[in-house]
């Protein structure tokens, strides 16, 4: 916003943007000349309440974005509730913005934790939905109990974390009630979780709406450890990695089956590496793999070693 003003940028001028960071892309310059003369630009209204609950808007500390400050303005609920079921979150089909966004106004879900006490009925009832769809999404909701844990990780929405540091913290901390009594120390001591990232999983795990959700989430049955009851983690503490493309499986379903076996997925070979997966057309990472002597095993080795056969 301070860069709005220092550029002088008005409605309607013509701008060079440069993608800058992740998404958000940065103005590197205004075009004033091709400004029309004649005309006075408006200058952009900067807005001080959220547009949706009305509530003022506040500036955090360290972050350029104004932040509505309500933790349950409809525009966030929906936002958690569609991060919650998408693909990288609980992969819950059918829970597109359109059907989240109806959910919330009816006043059906005030969390993601309500998603489970839906009804077919419920669903039915909204605009552009059948009873088909209904079921299917009802369906979808249930499939998404038995997620691994850093895909619910993923999609609760914590500041800074995304999927990696969700599996990293998976993978260090196995269930959800031994995450929340970690203390702020023992998350910095977490591989690629520094004071930030620590304090904000802790924040989060100690506020007390995101409590009452983990609730409703643990009452709905949702799985809240890769602990596999009475069974041995076959891959238990193995750091794995993946080349090439599978033929069976995709990336995604590869990473998530070494997960539940126990294994940590890396992106990148090291000499802590155990064992790298190699699949179709490897790239450079079997080269590495084959100079520092790590174990390599094909897909098919790589299933028979999570149902815990001998390789
Ligand atoms: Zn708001």
């Amino acid at each position: 916003i301070e860069e709005l003003e220092r550029k002088d940028v008005r409605i309607g001028d013509m701008v060079i943007v440069q993608k800058a960071g992740e998404i958000i892309p940065e103005v590197v310059e205004v075009l004033y000349h091709l400004r029309d003369k004649d005309k006075e630009l408006k200058r952009p209204i900067i807005p001080d309440k959220c547009p949706v609950c009305n509530t003022p808007l506040v500036k955090r500390e360290g972050y350029v974005a104004l932040r509505c400050p309500n933790p349950t303005c409809p525009a966030k609920v929906k936002g958690e509730i569609e991060l919650y079921g998408s693909r990288m979150g609980m992969d819950i089909e059918g829970l597109g913005s359109v059907v989240v966004s109806q959910l919330v106004d009816k006043g059906l879900v005030d969390d993601v934790g309500d998603l489970y006490k839906l009804t077919v009925d419920d669903i039915a009832g909204l605009e552009r939905m059948g009873e088909k769809s209904a079921n299917n999404l009802i369906d979808a909701i249930e499939k998404s109990k038995d997620r691994p844990l850093f895909r619910l990780l993923t999609s609760l929405g914590i500041d800074y974390v995304g999927e990696t540091t969700a599996q990293v913290l998976a993978t260090e901390f196995g269930s959800v009630d031994r995450l929340m009594s970690a203390t702020i120390e023992e998350l910095e001591k977490v591989d690629g979780v520094g004071e930030k990232v620590a304090k904000a999983i802790y924040d989060y795990f100690h506020n007390e709406r995101n409590i009452r959700i983990i609730d409703k989430l643990k009452q709905a049955g949702v799985k809240m450890s890769d602990e596999v009851e009475g069974g041995e983690r076959p891959l238990s503490g193995k750091k794995v990695v993946f080349t090439g493309s599978l033929s069976s499986l995709t990336r995604e379903e590869a990473k998530e089956i070494a997960q539940k076996a126990g294994a940590k997925v890396a992106s990148s070979v090291s000499s802590n590496t155990d064992i790298l997966v190699v699949g179709e057309n490897p790239g450079s990472k079997y080269d590495k793999a084959r100079e520092l002597g790590i174990e390599i095993i094909s897909e098919d080795e790589f299933l028979a070693l999570v149902r815990g056969e001998k390789v």
